[in-house]
């Protein structure tokens, strides 16, 4: 690794952004790419590039507030203490919940994890990494018998075939794709999967524009023509997996032939064969994907139904060749390391993982353990409607905006008895429903680690002065366990001793069944964890600074499932959860925009973001603008089964499919009150992952003037 170029002047760290986890040498006034940094080499998107413009605002939240009224540190940690006590005492440790955000750090997260279910004794912790990758955890456990990623990035370069499946990276993970275009110059295949021609499409060699939720159709297709073509690796799948015959069965049942796969998908047949031919001739094949998969009624199905093709083909942890699920937010996969979903507990594990609660436990010598999962975020806002229950704590996440059905959410939130929300900016539409709101440091204020896409692990340090009246996430949360009386087991000092902690915990009682290892970090000094090089999880050896990390998982085909063996996964198309009709003849799909990020909490701040796309809109394609009669350029009101509308500028664009209507995610109600996009998504989600069908709304669309 080449040495970073930190400096008194520029200290390096991670963008808080997406899950690419870019290297940036940061000052107050500048940042730029870290050239030593393996997940950018030196590259920022745009966004990165303006990082230390949303830096400084005048809707920073600096002093605690309880009902409206600055408060003291000391009486807001008391309130909340207090609240979550009298909750616990009069209607159980389940009336109370915490919901977390990938944009913490593994140390926030770890901590509030550990407080909530260890010590409140509450399952009800899960976060807004539900709404981005909870899909491909679920497949990767199914699949794998752990959730991991068993690539690199290096493996998106060295494909000779990049397949890419509902992911507009050029949008979503630029950098990422400025490596892939890189390699793609060269010579490399790219094929892409998506309903919409994007900036990322228009890279690729044949884009596959197939009906929205039909991916397990087509892979499921290719499963099949990989057999009938003599394609598979028939000694890998004899000695490395089980379920292939039953997964073939019903992979033919529902993709018989191509003209099957071809009608169902509404792709021509000669696409569909040319992208089977070439995976089928093209041993570097890496498929990388994202939320158009995870965002689905069917989201595990179809990850499982990708990853089906890869172990058929014995295509898993070798140099450009596997599947590769792209995370959305900088920290999703520290979330999941420390067990951050309602379903998972620490050290990576699950409720389901034999021994787990025990182990768990045992290290946390916690007496009240939450011993089965939890609510996910959607039924967990609806527990919180019923009144189920009655403390919520929301930490650095905007669900007023981000949920599904925007309405039910924002009447949950005020009906919740006991509303705590930690953030740093003022106003967001969930902090105006908030009883007690602590001011929590922002990106450079604070010190800790986040995980990448690639299970990168990367230092973020701080690189500004905090201000006056902020604490980061992981002393406030230790203060409210230390005011409730768990002082013994929440007695840090420091960032590192939590992740020294959380280090430890992966190692202990595991016997190497378990992947994540990454207990040779367990003994770092301060010295140490400051200068902390990022390092792909698991690792072997112990001694500091002399451990190997791990850039490919599964190399020698044994996999951490009580047989070693990987699992096909019989899969069928089901459909999305809603159909268009006559009443809502269109669907809506939903996503990123290339400049902004989330609900523009921050990214809002830096006005040349805006450049790209200024406000917000709907774009249809130039068939719906007849049909619906509206004015290009004018704007116009998509409205869905939940009957709150979004209002934006009418975009004409041939990208969409006839029928097919796009609108971006990031717009809130101090921005823009009528364009939510959550507006438009019902709360249908994955039966396994929980995760929303956010690229498939419906709803019908009119003109606010007319011609
Ligand atoms: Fe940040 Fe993602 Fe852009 Fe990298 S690609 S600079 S991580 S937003």
């Amino acid at each position: 690794m080449k040495n970073r170029r930190t400096t008194p002047e520029s200290t390096a760290t991670t963008c808080p952004y997406c899950g690419v986890g870019c290297g940036v040498l940061a000052k107050p006034d500048a940042v730029q790419g870290d050239v030593g940094h393996p997940a950018n080499n030196g590259r920022l998107c745009v966004k990165g590039s303006a990082l230390h413009e949303t830096v400084t605002g005048h809707d920073r939240l600096l002093a605690p507030r309880v009902a409206g009224h600055n408060v003291e540190w000391s009486e807001a940690i008391d309130r909340v203490a207090e609240a979550i006590r009298v909750s616990v005492r009069d209607h159980g440790p389940e009336s109370v919940a915490f919901y977390l955000s990938g944009q913490l750090l593994t140390e926030d997260y770890y901590i509030a994890n550990k407080l909530a279910k260890g010590f409140i004794g509450t399952p009800h912790v899960d976060t807004n990494s539900r709404l981005c990758m909870s899909s491909a955890v679920a497949a990767h456990k199914r699949a794998f018998g752990e959730d991991c990623v068993p690539g690199c990035y290096e493996d998106l370069e060295l494909a000779d075939l990049l397949v890419l499946a509902g992911s507009n990276a050029a949008w979503t993970h630029p950098v990422l794709y400025q490596r892939i275009k890189a390699s793609h110059r060269s010579g490399r295949k790219v094929v892409a999967i998506d309903p919409r021609q994007t900036a990322t499409t228009e890279m690729a060699d044949l884009h596959l524009q197939l009906r929205p939720g039909t991916d397990t159709l087509l892979f499921n297709g290719l499963l099949v023509w990989l057999n009938d073509h003599g394609a598979l690796a028939t000694q890998y799948l004899e000695q490395h997996c089980n379920g292939f015959e039953e997964t073939l069965s019903v992979a033919r049942a529902c993709a018989p032939s191509i003209l099957a796969v071809a009608r169902g998908c509404d792709l021509r047949a000669v696409d569909v064969e040319r992208f089977y031919r070439w995976f089928a001739e093209t041993d570097r094949t890496v498929t990388a994907f994202s939320q158009g998969i995870n965002q689905s009624v069917a989201g595990t199905d179809k990850a499982n139904a990708i990853i089906n093709c890869h172990l058929a083909t014995g295509r898993v942890g070798r140099p450009g060749a596997g599947p590769f699920s792209l995370t959305g937010q900088p920290n999703a996969m520290g979330g999941r390391e420390v067990g951050g979903l309602a379903n998972t507990l620490a050290a990576h594990m699950d409720y389901d993982t034999p021994g787990a609660v025990q182990r768990v436990a045992d290290f946390w010598h916690s007496e009240k353990l939450a011993a089965g999962p939890g609510y996910k975020a959607v039924d967990l806002f609806e527990a919180v409607h019923r009144g189920d229950i009655r403390v919520l704590w929301v930490m650095g996440t905007n669900p007023a905006v981000s949920l599904p059905d925007s309405t039910r959410v924002r009447e949950a939130l005020a009906r919740c008895e006991t509303l705590i929300v930690s953030d740093c900016v003022a106003q967001t539409d969930t902090t105006a429903y908030a009883d007690i709101l602590l001011p929590a440091a922002g990106w450079g204020e604070k010190d800790g680690t986040v995980t990448n896409s690639e299970r990168c692990i990367s230092r973020q340090r701080r690189f500004l002065p905090v201000p006056e009246g902020v604490r980061p996430d992981w002393r406030i949360i230790r203060d409210v366990a230390q005011a409730l009386g768990y002082g013994h087991a929440f007695d840090y000092q420091e960032p590192a001793e939590i992740f020294r902690e959380h280090a430890a915990l992966s190692g202990y009682g595991n016997g190497g069944e378990r992947v994540f290892d990454i207990s040779a970090l367990a003994k770092l000094s301060p010295a140490e964890y400051d200068r902390l090089q990022p390092v792909q999880w698991p690792l072997t050896g112990g001694n500091p600074g002399a451990w190997l990390q791990t850039r490919r998982l599964f190399s020698d085909g044994r996999f951490p499932t009580p047989d070693g063996r990987a699992r096909l996964v019989p899969v069928s198309n089901l459909p999305p959860g809603q159909q268009p009709d006559a009443r809502y003849p269109l669907i809506v799909n939903t996503g990123r925009i290339r400049d902004q990020w989330h609900t523009m909490t921050r990214t809002a701040r830096a006005p040349r973001l805006f450049a790209h796309r200024s406000e917000p809109f709907i774009e249809v394609h130039p068939k719906d603008i007849a049909t619906f009669g509206l004015i290009e350029g004018a704007l116009a009101t998509l409205t869905g089964p939940t009957r709150k509308g979004f209002t934006g500028r009418v975009r004409a664009s041939a990208a969409q499919r006839p029928g097919e209507v796009f609108v971006p995610i990031h717009w809130n109600r101090q921005f823009a009150s009528s364009a939510l996009a959550s507006n438009l998504i019902a709360p249908i989600v994955d039966p396994i992952s929980g995760q929303p069908e956010a690229k498939f709304g419906v709803a019908t669309l009119r003109p606010l003037i007319t011609r």
